[in-house]
This record gives structure tokens, C-alpha cells and sequence, in this order.
């Protein structure tokens, strides 16, 4: 790795919050540490995790290096590991340390793993045996080898643990200590998948020897909602399982893992080790270990789930790929489908990108042959794809604060007549997006952002999206103090659900919204429920669009299908168009055939007409060829460069400098616009400024932007963040 051994010397990567590019040399304990080593350093006054990077570069004086004061009791980080983290850290402009703090968030990392107490059959015989005895033991020999903890074993054998204790006093049972994290069930990809013809059969079959080979490579996997893509990639995951290797399967939202751990088990029948912020602290641990460790065979998470500590991590699968989700906007940022084939690329796995409406950058990989494709054409079995149709808003006549059209309410009425669901669209939470003054035209904006607040009627508050700041609704006006002319203007879900309930009487409602669940299995009962039939309208945002599963829903109606195409954001259209077809996807899973009805005060726009005619190709082919024209993502690279802080001045100030002098830029024949403000101009009392740099696709981007980002020096509490591939440009 380094060019100079020096004797003594590790170079050590350190888990720092501050911004330390490069490992520092330490002293290597006695007997030396492996490379990947956990190890604990010195670093000024503090003690810190670090792994151990290579040998020392022999940079600082023998005499002065410190020494390494432990090694911790996990297995080294491998080589294909660093090497991922380097160049992701390198890809994204992220100090290494940063990169890898996201590789080592496991709690308790370097503890000695804790024990617990088990008990398993001995060979002695106890003087007495009484029929509570007696079942006890036959209860472990029933169970061979297997040892149990105190509470089962009284459990299986239906007695208290006293009775046990006092066989372990006999030497009839034997009491050990054992690790706590235990290990998980073993899944059995030997067992009977679903049966396979035509696309399916293909798909499925090309996964397997993609698998089978054992090196990088990804396909893309595209086919309609309810097509059988799931059903298929399993089969990546069986033959994965098969050759010995793990597997990992990536969600975008925690809502839907329980739904797929359930299908895995019963695939495998076990359930899947599960990675994402709604596991506990203890099992997270757990996770680490077992997957460091090999026994963990499959994993189900969120993207940090690609930073785990595979021992021979064969396959990815990133499901709903076209996801925004995937895309980490705090801290480091990253793609998790971009990093899920670079870590493939490490370490000779197969990647398959799951989706009814990829993104734009898939879709051109594929049309480019760097990845395969499948397409799953038809929907599984007897469900056929909705039937599609706009409701032109202009012929409608609508009264003030209502936006259910007489059409769209004249469909959801007989779907009530028939017995069947119905779900109204509309992506905003909350009660109404504005509360205006009517005495002074004030809007109700939060302090710390640039946005206004959105009232929440459930909770009587006001609430800020971007900041969660809150506050009760108030009575007077904020800024003139007029009382009693605050008024909502605009809908959101909860407002929608009034509407609903007024025009449908009788008719059960439920408002599906990240907000207003609590957790997400408090979120994911709602799911079940509905599944179940007990709502007759559903009314959800963003949320319900990701894959759940309503057998009696056969409308969709959508309130706003104009929302998305508003602003100046190149991938609007992009994003309109995958988030149409997923919610219209919605109807019509089971053998009831669906449809959907889009309200629109523009039914001729070409996208919402491509949306229509559910001519996928012909919009790619359109909006490529729009991408081109303009070089940017995924034909040219784009940067965003965003300055932050509690001076605006200051930070425009220094965006105008970053601009002048650009030549690293220039030299690569990059272009710099901007200082703009920030699409979020201000966030948590900070002001926010944006630059954004377009370069050639084959340009040496990230290499520029760090030569020219390192001439500035920033003011005071100010931070400079560069996003490699922003979301919006
Ligand atoms: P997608 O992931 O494309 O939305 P799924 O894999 O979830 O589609 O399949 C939709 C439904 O059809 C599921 O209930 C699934 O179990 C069923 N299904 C798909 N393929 C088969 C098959 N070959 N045999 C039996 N059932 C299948
Ligand atoms: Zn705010």
C-alpha cells in the first residue's frame, strides 16, 4: 500500500470529527497489528477509534511517534473494504474518516462481546428425580445438542427455573457461558421457489449465472409493479445462498421491510438478518458481528447497510432503485445505488437494480451495455396493468377549498356502491401547505428556514419541514395581530380527508402520512389493515406510492398531478413520470382489473401524456435525448457546491470569488454558475448559497473541484459541502 516500510510504524485512519484527509503514523504495538486491524490511538488529548491503513510512511521521527494503546477484539477490516471506503471517500470529496464512520457504526464496537448463561444435557444423574426433573432433561435430549437459556428451558419443560438450577447442581445439566449475540437461523435456498415461464423463467435464469460467476457485474431489472420482479431476484438471492455467499437486499423505506421479511421466510424459511434505524442498539451489534463473522446469509436494510463488514458479500440487490431515498443528503453524500456497484466492484458481486420506472442514469447505462437488462413485460398472472385517464380540471366546475372533481368523485362512489377501495393521491402532508392572513396577506413562514408552515389540524400545529420546528396554530396574526383571519389555503392529506368525508358519508377513511403514525410499526399495522379491506378510501402521500400491497383497490385518483412538473428542476419530469406509474401501479394488483384518473390542469404536457400512454421507452428515449442536449447528468457531471452559514453577505462574497477563480475548473473545461441562492435558501438559521459545476463525462471532476475548493479559505462558521451528482440542478 505505502511505498516506505518504516520499522515500527502503522499508518492508522482515525475516526476524527475533524476534517483529516490522510492516516497519521502510530507506533505498532509489540509483535506488530495486521493491516484492517480496530485499534485504539491517541490523538491529542483523546483517545479514538482507528484502523490500521497500512505500514508508516516513516514521516515523523521514530523517537516521536505514539503508540497504538490496544487492539481491539474484532476481525480486521478487509482490503476490499479500504479499498471501497478510499474510493468512495474519494468519488463523493469525503475526508476518509468520515467515510469511515459510516463503516464502523456499530455500538459497542471493540467490547469484549457479552456473555450470557445457557444450559445444556451433562452426564450425572441427580439422587432425586422428581416428573419436573424428568422433563426438563427430556426436554434437552429431545433437542440434542441445543443448549437454552434458564427461561427457556423452564418454558419447554414447563416448570420453574429453580428445578433447573438445582439439575445444573447435579452435574445432569451443564450451565456454560455463551456469547449473547446468537446466532441467526439458517436459511435454506434449496427450498421450492415460485415456478417460472416465458420473461420470468429467462430473468431468473440469467440472474443465476450472472451470480454464478462470481464478479462484478449489474443488471438492471425493469418490469411493471406486480411483474414478478421480487419472485425473481429471489432467485439471484437462492443461488447466492447456494454457492455459501451473502446476500444483501436493499429497501428504500423501513415500512416495507417487514413485508419482505415476511415473502423471504417464506422462501427460505427464516427470516433475514434486518440493518436499518429502526432496529435496536443490540441487534445492530449483532448484525456487525454475524456479518463480519459470515453467519449472517442474507441482509435486509437501509443504504448504510452497504458499509457492513461482509466476509464474502456475492450479491446486491437495490430494490425500487430509482428511489430519491437512496440518496444520503446529510453528511456524507451519497447514492446508495452508485455505492452498491462500487462495493460490488470490490469485491465480485453481482448488483440487480430493481424498478417499474428506473432512473434516467440506469436506463443509459443499459442502453450503453454496462449493464445487463431484463424486462418483465406483463403482470404476474390474471391482474392486468390500470387503465389510465385525465380529468381536465378546466371543464370541471370546482367550489373554493375543494379539490375531489365531480368526475373523480363520481368514480370513488362506485367504487363504494361495488365494495372496493379507492386511493387519493396527493403529495403533501399536513392540513393545508399555506396559512395566510387574510387582514395583511402575511404567510406564516418559520423563522429559522425559508419555507413556510405547514399546519398539522391532527396535531393543532404548525410545523416546518425542514427544520421540524413547531408551534400552536395561532389566533392572531404574527405579523399584524389582526385576530381571527388566519386561514389554510391549499390542500394537504388531512384537509383532502375532510373533503372526503364530507362528500362521502359513511365511507371509511384513513390518511396514510410518514407524520402520523408514530412508528413504523404502528405505520406498518395501518398497512395491514387496509390490506385487509378495513378502509374504503385511502389518502396518502408519497408513502403509499412505495409497493405496498392493497388487493381491493381498484381506483387511484390523483389530486395534484400538475404538483410535480412546477419549478425549474431538470429531473421533474423524470420524477413525475416514476412516481405516476408507481402510484397508479397501486390498482388493480389482484384479479380486479384497475384504473387511474389523473386530475390535470395541462393534459396535453408531453410528460403527462407519456405518463398516459405508458410508452416508457418513448419517454426516455425523449428526455435523454433532452439530458444530452443539455450535458448534464447522466450524458455530462454536475456538482453542487453548497456554502453555508449565519452570513449571507460572507458566503455570497465567496461564491463570487469561487467563481472568478476557477481555473482548476477551467482547465478541465468545467463551468461554474452561480452564486444562487440555494434551493433551500436558509435551513436552522442558516443561509445557504449554491454554486454548480457541469463538466464533460469523462472529465476528471472530483480531482479539479478539490484543487480549486482548497484556494478559498471559508468565514466564520461557515461550512462549503460539494454534492457530486446533486438531486436538482
Ligand atoms: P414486483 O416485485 O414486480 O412488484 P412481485 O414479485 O411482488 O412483483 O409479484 C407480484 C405478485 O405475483 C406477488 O404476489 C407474487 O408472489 C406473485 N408472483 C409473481 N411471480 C410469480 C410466480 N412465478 N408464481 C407465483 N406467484 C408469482
Ligand atoms: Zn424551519
Amino acid at each position: 500500500m505505502s511505498a516506505s516500510w518504516h520499522p515500527e510504524g502503522a499508518q492508522v485512519a482515525v475516526l476524527t470529527t475533524q476534517p483529516l484527509g490522510r492516516p497519521f503514523d502510530y507506533r505498532a504495538p509489540e509483535g506488530g497489528c495486521a493491516q484492517g486491524a480496530f485499534v485504539e490511538v491517541p490523538l491529542g488529548p483523546r483517545k479514538v477509534l482507528g484502523v490500521v491503513w497500512g505500514a508508516g510512511r516513516g514521516e515523523v521521527d521514530a523517537a516521536r511517534l505514539r503508540s497504538i494503546i490496544r487492539v481491539l477484539d474484532v476481525a480486521p477490516m478487509r482490503a476490499e473494504m479500504r479499498q471501497f471506503l478510499e474510493r468512495a471517500a474519494e468519488y463523493t470529496l469525503t475526508p476518509l474518516p468520515a467515510m469511515l464512520r459510516l463503516a464502523t457504526r456499530a455500538p459497542g464496537l471493540g467490547d469484549p462481546p457479552s456473555m450470557r448463561k445457557v444450559y445444556r444435557r451433562g452426564s450425572g444423574t441427580p439422587a432425586r428425580m422428581t416428573d419436573a426433573r424428568r422433563r426438563v432433561i427430556e426436554a434437552l435430549e429431545e433437542f440434542g445438542g441445543l443448549s437454552f437459556t434458564l427461561k427457556e428451558l423452564a418454558e419447554l419443560a414447563g416448570t420453574s427455573s429453580g428445578v433447573v438450577k438445582g439439575l445444573a447442581e447435579h452435574g445432569a445439566i451443564i450451565e456454560e457461558d455463551t456469547p449473547r449475540d446468537a446466532p441467526y437461523p439458517r436459511l435454506d435456498p434449496f427450498l421450492p421457489g415460485a415456478r417460472f415461464e416465458g420473461a420470468q423463467a429467462q430473468g431468473a435464469e440469467r440472474l443465476r449465472a450472472a451470480v454464478r460467476r462470481e464478479t462484478y457485474g449489474t443488471t438492471l431489472l425493469r418490469g411493471v409493479t406486480g411483474s414478478g420482479k421480487t419472485e425473481v431476484y429471489l432467485e439471484a438471492v437462492a443461488q447466492c445462498l447456494e454457492r455459501g455467499r451473502q446476500a444483501l437486499v436493499l429497501l428504500p423505506e423501513i415500512a416495507l421491510t417487514s413485508e419482505f421479511l415476511t415473502r423471504v421466510e417464506a422462501r427460505f424459511g427464516a427470516r433475514p438478518a434486518e440493518w436499518h434505524s429502526g432496529v435496536t442498539m443490540t441487534e445492530r451489534r449483532r448484525c456487525w458481528r454475524m456479518v463480519g463473522a459470515g453467519e449472517a446469509q442474507l441482509v435486509v436494510g437501509a443504504r448504510s447497510a452497504l458499509f457492513l463488514p461482509y466476509r464474502d458479500l456475492g450479491l446486491i440487490i437495490v430494490d425500487e432503485e430509482h428511489d430519491t431515498s437512496y440518496k444520503q443528503e446529510d453528511g456524507v453524500l451519497y447514492n446508495a445505488r452508485d455505492m452498491a456497484v462500487l462495493r460490488a466492484s470490490f469485491c465480485g458481486a453481482h448488483v440487480v437494480l430493481a424498478s417499474a420506472t428506473p432512473s434516467l442514469e440506469s436506463w443509459a447505462n443499459a442502453e450503453a451495455g454496462k449493464y445487463d437488462r431484463i424486462d418483465l413485460a406483463a403482470r404476474f398472472g390474471a391482474s392486468v396493468l390500470p387503465r389510465m385517464d385525465t380529468i381536465d380540471m378546466r371543464g370541471e366546475p370546482m367550489p373554493g377549498a375543494q379539490w375531489i372533481s365531480p368526475s373523480l368523485a363520481g368514480a370513488v362512489a362506485a367504487r363504494l356502491e361495488a365494495g372496493e377501495q379507492t386511493l387519493l393521491f396527493l403529495n403533501r402532508r399536513g392540513y393545508a401547505p399555506v396559512t395566510l392572513c387574510r387582514a395583511c396577506g402575511n404567510q406564516v413562514g418559520c423563522d429559522n428556514c425559508d419555507a413556510r408552515m405547514v399546519e398539522h389540524r391532527f396535531q393543532k400545529r404548525l410545523v416546518c419541514h425542514q427544520c421540524g420546528e413547531s408551534r400552536p396554530v395561532p389566533e392572531a396574526c404574527p405579523h399584524c395581530t389582526v385576530e381571527g383571519k388566519m386561514t389554510a389555503v391549499g390542500p394537504g392529506v388531512e384537509r383532502l380527508a375532510e373533503e372526503a368525508a364530507d362528500k362521502f358519508p359513511g365511507a371509511r377513511i384513513e390518511v396514510l402520512s410518514s407524520d402520523l403514525h408514530g412508528s413504523a410499526r404502528a405505520l406498518k399495522a395501518r398497512i395491514e389493515a387496509i390490506a385487509q379491506g378495513e378502509a374504503d378510501i385511502v389518502i396518502g402521500t408519497q408513502l403509499v406510492a412505495k409497493g405496498h400491497n392493497f388487493p381491493n383497490l381498484t381506483l387511484v385518483g390523483v389530486i395534484d398531478a400538475d404538483l410535480g412538473l412546477q419549478g425549474s428542476d431538470l429531473r421533474a419530469a423524470e420524477r413525475t413520470f416514476q412516481l405516476m406509474r408507481q402510484v397508479a401501479g397501486r390498482a388493480g394488483r389482484a384479479e380486479k382489473p384497475g384504473t387511474a384518473l389523473l386530475q390535470t390542469f395541462q393534459p396535453e404536457h408531453p410528460v403527462i401524456r407519456s405518463i398516459l400512454a405508458g410508452d416508457e421507452e418513448g419517454f426516455w428515449r425523449a428526455e435523454a435525448a433532452e439530458r444530452r442536449q443539455a450535458g448534464v447528468p447522466p450524458y455530462g457531471r454536475m456538482a453542487g457546491i453548497v456554502l453555508s452559514g449565519p452570513d449571507m453577505a460572507a458566503l455570497f462574497d465567496l461564491g463570487a470569488a469561487m467563481a472568478r477563480r476557477s481555473e482548476p475548473l477551467q482547465r478541465i473545461g468545467a463551468q461554474v454558475f452561480g452564486p444562487a441562492p440555494a434551493p433551500i435558501a436558509r435551513v436552522r438559521g442558516r443561509h445557504r448559497v449554491r454554486l454548480l459545476v457541469k463538466a464533460e463525462k469523462a472529465a476528471p471532476l472530483q480531482s479539479a473541484l478539490a484543487l480549486w475548493a482548497a484556494q478559498f479559505r471559508l468565514p466564520p462558521n461557515a461550512r462549503l459541502s460539494i454534492d457530486i451528482d446533486p438531486q436538482s440542478f
